[in-house]
């Protein structure tokens, strides 16, 4: 396979699970500074996307390249390490530690618990958990036991925590599901700032928010490609609207 400029390229990926394909021969690329969002029906495949680039789930066949370099049989901190973070549906923070602390032992530098708990706060880390608090709204609330924010802000955390480690590309699976409609607002507000200078995909069923966030949909039906292209493109498709938009 040749090289090619997109941060995220895959090809002909298939996952059989028990012999049901729940991805199935999919290709789609992903540029630079891009937000994508992929849409489609419950079961569509789109969260099972998600653990094969993350290398949760293996690939039966096919190839995911992240700036060209072959990721598909990666262990999973491995593909972390080459810089593609992962947020998961329900956030998982550090409910007994403060939203400073959260950040804090998300730094590269001080990964695991022990680690961060012996780490010394330097001027360097210091800065950038202010600088990312400042970015996720949560900059008042360094102090905060994280188990008492909202539901909103506690997904922040997490893409905050995801962001400290400066990941080039970043994986959201429904990051607005029970928010609020000022907290999806500031939502794709942060999404917009964030995929300056690295790329983003997200999952998503709010087409309001779909609307205000996506460069460009992907829709995935069965596993497949349904459509893809603008999201005025995907909205008006006939075969999107049959699947997914009328129901
Ligand atoms: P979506 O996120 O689009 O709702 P998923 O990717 O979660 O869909 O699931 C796609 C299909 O694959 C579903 O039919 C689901 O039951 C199946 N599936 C997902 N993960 C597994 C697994 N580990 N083992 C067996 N079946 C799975
Ligand atoms: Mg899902």
């Amino acid at each position: 396979m040749s090289n090619t400029d997109f941060v995220l390229a895959v090809e002909g990926l298939t996952v059989s699970f028990d012999g049901f394909k729940a991805v199935n021969d999919l290709s789609f690329y992903v540029d630079e500074n891009e937000i994508r969002v992929i849409i489609g029906p419950n079961g569509a495949g789109k969260t099972t996307v998600l653990d094969l680039i993350c290398g949760r789930t293996k690939a039966t066949e096919g190839s995911i390249r992240f700036r060209n370099r072959e990721i598909t049989r990666m262990r999973e901190h491995e593909i972390v390490r080459t810089g593609i973070g992962r947020k998961f549906q329900n956030p998982s923070i550090y409910g007994d530690l403060t939203v400073f602390e959260n950040l804090e032992i998300s730094y590269p530098k001080g990964r695991s618990v022990w680690g961060a708990l012996t780490f010394k706060r330097d001027a360097e880390v210091i800065k950038r958990v202010q600088e990312v608090a400042e970015m996720i709204f949560l900059a008042d609330l360094l102090d905060k036991q994280a188990e008492l924010l909202s539901h909103g802000q506690k997904q922040w955390l997490e893409i905050g925590m995801l962001l400290i480690q400066d990941p080039e590309l970043l994986m959201l699976d429904e990051p607005v599901a029970g928010m609020s409609v000022v907290e999806r607002e500031k939502t794709a507000e942060l999404l917009r700032r964030i995929s300056q200078g690295r790329s983003v995909i997200v999952i998503e069923h709010d087409m309001q928010f779909v609307a205000r966030i996506a460069d460009k949909v992907t829709v995935l039906h069965q596993g497949k490609i349904l459509s893809e292209g603008s999201i005025d493109k995907v909205k008006n498709d006939p075969k999107v609207i049959e699947v997914y938009l009328g129901h």
